[in-house]
């Protein structure tokens, strides 16, 4: 899922101190489940935006909108008949549900309220870890399921490198070596003469083709 954090609360104020009215839009998808754009989050955020203005003098009307998610422009839609009197929207979603929601009310000032980070997923409560770099060609097959893009810090293909030291990366001793994790798994899958195999450098325009990237399913395409 893609984790995103809150921008410091000042920042978000900032963006939109010109403003009177405005609607807080939260995303019940990937931001709800790393605590940071759900329902609870947004309330808490307009209730924060609120007391400050009030302290400044200066008081916010803040409505709110938990969206079923906003990196779908259908579920956008329902926000229409909130957003025609606001004098911004703040929205709570990673930067595709921002530009989604932007997209739709040309005419509005939309910010975001989260930065974005990476994909990821929970190790314990509460820390979530990047796991995928989007690299658009995939080779988890070949290294026992353990990304060197994300998890080397290198981001070598044929590993590991010299500073590899008692299974810890030589940029931390607190960081695992990806390519030993590689190197102990294929081990134990009895898999270690794959690993003799040269990967060849990889192919980026798989990963950028000069622009946006995009997924098409035919299949499933109503027009
Ligand atoms: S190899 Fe590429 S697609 Fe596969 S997990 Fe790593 S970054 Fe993601
Ligand atoms: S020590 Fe391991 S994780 Fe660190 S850069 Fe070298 S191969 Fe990658």
């Amino acid at each position: 899922m893609i984790i995103a954090q809150q921008k410091p609360i000042k920042e978000i104020a900032a963006m939109i101190a010109d403003c009177k009215k405005v609607l807080l839009a939260g995303c019940q998808g990937c931001v709800a489940v790393c605590l940071a754009g759900g329902d609870k989050e947004t309330e808490i955020l307009a209730s924060a935006l609120r007391i400050m203005r009030k302290l400044e003098g200066n008081p916010l009307e803040a409505v709110t909108y938990a969206a079923t998610r906003q990196c779908d422009p259908e579920y956008i839609v329902p926000m229409d008949d909130l957003v025609k009197d606001v004098d911004a929207v703040i929205s709570l979603a990673c930067g595709v549900g921002v530009q989604y929601v932007a997209e739709r009310y040309p005419d509005k000032w939309v910010v975001p309220a989260l930065d974005t980070k990476f994909i990821g997923g929970s190790t314990v409560h509460g820390v979530w870890e990047e796991k995928c770099g989007l690299c658009g060609e995939c080779i988890l097959h070949r290294t026992g399921g353990i990304c060197p893009i994300i998890r080397c810090s290198k981001s070598i293909l044929n590993g590991p490198c010299g500073g590899s030291q008692y299974g810890k990366c030589e940029v931390s001793k607190d960081v695992d070596c990806a390519w030993q994790l590689i190197y102990d798994r294929m081990k134990a899958l009895g898999r270690l003469d794959k690993m003799m195999e040269i990967q060849m450098p990889k192919d980026w325009s798989k990963s950028r083709d000069g622009g946006p990237r995009r997924a098409v399913r035919e299949d499933v395409i109503i027009e």
